[in-house]
């Protein structure tokens, strides 16, 4: 809910605010003492600012930084504050995670994780052993086997119901497009031979015998999930405070949520009542809840004054994913020529929600993986923009942009889109990607030196928890395009590589920018939230492969220390 009573008091805020900021560089200029509460001095502070300026020490007061400069000139301007020695440690702006799901994340330290498990035989295992620490009758709830490289062969539910005929088991794939679920937990959503298969989903059967297999793609996921027990609210908070736990020990100080529910919003703001968020969070709501999406596409955004929780887009999904052949491709996938995709909303829906969004204020972040989603979100965005031309700064989004056709590619930037990508997708991908699309259509797969020559604005994230959250691991793919192990050498097409500024800007400035905060975040800058993280190397100095071993040593939010290495 917008609040127009608090219009007034942002006005007074931001007033106030341009005073001291005015004051305080008036200050500096006549060489004036500040009061700082704490000053930090002797580090290698990478401001981040368009020169990639280093300086030695910056001071922070009331959440902001307030001075930077030498170590002695930030003493000098701030005699009496607590100081911090960084002994010459790295340090640079917090990292804007500007797509993630933290819900599943925090889910992901309740459930069964099976990630990384690299046979269907070890899943069904570890799922023999949470049978027996469970009630009767309870769900097992999973995530984490692969479901782009198992697509191959994927298994069958026969070992699963053996060890578990009791107990529901619903195993969600890594990347959310496919789940692995049991004889019970079919039985329970009343799965049969005759189920027919939903308009954008497939119930797998055996080829003989017509049988569920019980493994479900897409949308058919929601036959059996939609029979869980519902979260509570505490639940909910709980598991996000897991999550957030985990974000700033990887030096996340900004989550932009990739597809928030109307109970994670609830639980968003009764954790920011209770001062327990401690990640600032950038919201997308979920564009199919209309009663969570109507009091905003009335009312406008909701941006929060103190910057914790802001609200302003609505994610939309238009295809699935490459993995589990559900990206909407132009042409026959190369790998199952009798499968193309499925688009989930058309460009007519797409262009009316997205003028809609822009004619009340708010942005639009759509996931498109395939060429034709991207192509049909190309031309929803263009009439949309056209529509709504009242709104000059739009940042309309468009998540993922995998798989996109090379004449569409210097499309995005004259239409004022950012981009945002996941380089943890390109190295987990890069084993099968060019069996599911050919030789051809490859050369515009996770193309991001070809987007970023076009000019377009690029934030680059994760997509946790289907990747690692850690986003030096994602740096790393950005740089080298060669997984953990250094495969392929030389990198898997290389000339995609990115520079390593471009990359830290991408994480930082970029992903600001991506959600109109690029003037309050992602630089070390006078006057800017003091979001900030200290390093165990130089990240601007190591060679690529020490990027694996990076860590974080603390994590400021607003001047704070919220996690802290031990
Ligand atoms: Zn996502």
């Amino acid at each position: 809910m917008a609040e127009k009573s608090i219009d007034i008091g942002i006005i007074f805020k931001c007033c106030l605010c341009l005073v001291i900021l005015l004051w305080g560089w008036a200050c500096q200029e006549r060489g004036d003492i500040l009061p700082a509460e704490k000053v930090f001095i002797n580090g290698h502070v990478m401001t981040m600012d368009k020169n990639f300026a280093e300086v030695e020490a910056f001071a922070v007061d009331r959440g902001k930084f307030m001075v930077v400069g030498t170590t002695k000139e930030v003493i000098d301007a701030c005699p009496d504050s607590e100081i911090i020695d960084l002994n010459g440690k790295t340090v640079m702006p917090g990292i804007i995670e500007s797509h993630g799901h933290l819900l599943s994340l925090g889910q992901s330290f309740v459930e069964l994780n099976v990630e990384g498990i690299s046979t269907p035989q070890e899943v069904v295992k570890r799922v023999e052993e949470r049978v027996k620490v469970m009630s009767p009758g309870e769900w097992i709830i999973g995530w984490g086997w692969d479901e782009g490289a198992w697509a191959k062969n994927y298994p069958s539910n026969k070992d699963l119901s053996a060890v578990s005929p009791e107990n529901p088991v619903y195993l969600r794939g890594l990347h959310g497009f496919a789940s692995w679920v049991n004889d019970r937990a079919l039985q329970i959503a009343g799965i049969t031979e005759e189920t027919p298969d939903p308009a954008q989903g497939k119930v797998l059967r055996d080829y003989e015998t017509g049988r569920p297999t019980g493994i479900l793609t897409n949308e058919a996921q929601a036959l059996v999930n939609s029979h869980f027990p519902p979260m509570s609210l505490q639940q909910t908070e709980k598991a996000l405070q897991l999550a957030q736990d985990e974000c700033l020990k990887h030096g996340l100080t900004t989550i932009h949520e990739a597809k928030t529910s109307a109970q994670m919003l609830e639980a968003f703001r009764s954790l920011k009542q209770r001062n327990e968020l401690k990640c600032r969070i950038y919201v997308m709501l979920d564009v199919t809840d209309e009663a969570l999406v109507k009091p905003f596409l009335q009312s406008g955004p909701e941006v929060d004054p103190n910057h914790m929780l802001t609200i302003r887009c609505l994610k939309v999904f238009v295809d699935g994913a490459l993995g589990s052949r559900g990206a909407a491709l132009l042409e026959p996938y190369s790998d199952v020529p009798e499968e193309q995709g499925v688009i989930v909303t058309s460009e007519e829906m797409l262009f009316e929600i997205t003028t809609r969004a822009l004619k009340s204020g708010l942005q639009v972040a759509v996931h498109a993986i395939g060429d034709r989603a991207n192509r049909l979100t190309l031309a929803a965005f263009s009439r949309a923009i056209e529509e709504a031309s009242d709104v000059k700064d739009h940042r309309l989004r468009v998540e993922h942009a995998q798989v996109v056709a090379l004449e569409d590619i210097p499309r995005f930037g004259p239409l004022g889109l950012v981009l945002s990508m996941q380089p943890p997708h390109c190295t987990s991908d890069m084993s099968w990607a060019e069996t599911r699309v050919g030789p051809e259509r490859i050369k515009g797969a996770y193309a991001w030196r070809s987007f970023l020559d076009t000019g377009i604005h690029l934030t680059l994230n994760s997509d946790f928890p289907g990747e690692t959250l850690n986003p030096f691991n994602g740096m790393y793919a950005a740089l080298s395009r060669q997984s953990p192990d250094g495969k392929p050498e030389g990198g898997w097409y290389p000339d995609q590589c990115l520079e390593r500024k471009e990359i830290l800007e991408a994480y930082t400035v970029e992903a600001a920018y991506s959600g109109f905060e690029e003037n309050i975040k992602g630089r070390i800058l006078p006057g800017m939230l003091a979001d900030f993280i200290v390093l165990s190397d130089d990240i601007f100095s190591i060679p690529p492969r020490e990027f694996l071993s990076l860590k974080v040593e603390q994590t400021y939010v607003g001047g704070q220390l919220v996690y802290e290495k031990k």
